[in-house]
């Protein structure tokens, strides 16, 4: 591969546009879904993170089971498709009292409440999609028959993030290590699987390299990654990167263009609308998938930026020569026995063919 790092912005829009025209043609996706987060207590604290709390912050909360079955009711009569669970990573090594909150509705961990809620996703008729942060090859495989697919952000590879003044420096959960390691398990355990880059975050662009490069090798070895998010940094309210500058767009287009030619022709290369000035520059930097949109609830992760409308986008995208649909949020080609749980095949089939 040539030093796609030293190739202008515009030379490397311009392959990556074509590799996806070459596999997908003007044909641009989205997953409409009902966003659960199920608690945002996490034992981590990454500096950008407006998400996350702990148990005694204003806005700490664990969905309970009726708000669980309450949001999936909206979310399925909305039309929506996807049921995303995102979560905290392991909030239970670390607060006693969501240990308890978690006994007193019979559960006794966190994954063992996520595959009720998961369970609650498909009898309303949604299909799960799991991100509950690192989880052990066990956890995986026992969130597998009750989701269409799963995720991990890798995030970054680099190590610098993690020391001190790096962001990651209270998240044990972000050793790239730990999170490859999840992705090798993904693999074996043939879970459909989506991962990411988050952009602007202190890392190089040749680091962004090396992190697709790492993503791409566990595809390579096992198959199974359907889609990668290359998220932009935004600097929110009440985090300790609050003053941090934000990538530019042209270091996120090209990070979107270089996840694009890294990676395997079949992989989806996602960028979210929200957090993105203009859909028709993350078109033509080569991306096939909006990911998912809800029309119900907000984006937990990013509050301050709404999700726009399914229509305007859908203008935006015809204005750039490309067609807004629907998708499922397991991608067609990991739609098979080998790939999507035999508990949920039958299901995944209906809901394709409507
Ligand atoms: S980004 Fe994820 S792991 Fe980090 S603090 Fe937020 S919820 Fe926790």
């Amino acid at each position: 591969m040539t030093d796609l790092v030293s190739l202008p912005t515009a030379e490397l829009c311009a392959r990556a546009a074509g590799k996806r025209d070459a596999r997908f043609g003007p044909r641009v996706t989205y997953s409409p879904k009902v966003f659960l987060p199920l608690t945002n207590l996490c034992r981590d604290v990454c500096d950008y993170c407006a998400f996350r709390r702990s148990p005694n912050d204003e806005g700490a909360h664990t969905m309970t089971p009726d708000e669980v079955r309450a949001a999936l009711a909206r979310g399925r009569d909305a039309g929506c498709t996807e049921a995303l669970f995102c979560l905290g990573d392991r909030p239970e090594a670390r607060f006693p009292s969501y240990v308890r909150e978690l006994a007193s509705w019979g559960f006794s961990s966190t994954v063992e409440y996520l595959v009720w809620a998961c369970g609650a996703a498909l009898e309303a008729g949604l299909l799960p999609h799991t991100n509950a942060g690192v989880l052990t090859r066990a956890e995986l495989s026992r969130l597998r028959p009750v989701n269409a697919s799963m995720g991990l952000m890798l995030e970054s590879t680099s190590e610098r993030l993690r020391g001190p003044g790096g962001p990651h420096r209270h998240a044990p959960d972000k050793d790239p290590e730990v999170r490859l390691a999840m992705h090798e398990d993904a693999g074996a355990l043939r879970i459909p699987f989506t991962s990411g880059l988050l952009v602007g975050i202190g890392e190089t662009e040749a680091e962004r390299v090396d992190a697709l490069r790492a993503i791409q090798a566990s595809h390579a070895r096992h198959g199974h990654v359907q889609e990668v998010i290359v998220q932009p940094f935004r600097a929110h309210p009440r985090t300790r990167m609050l003053r941090a500058p934000e990538p530019t767009d042209e270091a996120h287009l090209r990070a979107v263009a270089l996840a694009r030619l890294i990676l395997d022709e079949d992989v989806t290369v996602q960028a979210p609308p929200n957090l993105s000035t203009d859909v028709a520059s993350l078109l033509a930097a080569g991306i096939n998938d909006l990911g998912g949109i809800s029309p119900v609830t907000p984006d937990y992760i990013n509050r301050d930026h709404a999700w726009p409308h399914i229509a305007r986008l859908a203008t935006a995208c015809e204005a750039a020569g490309f067609a807004l649909a629907r998708r499922l949020p397991v991608h067609d080609r990991w739609r098979t026995r080998e790939f999507v749980a035999p508990e949920l095949f039958a299901r995944l089939l209906d809901r394709a063919a409507a």
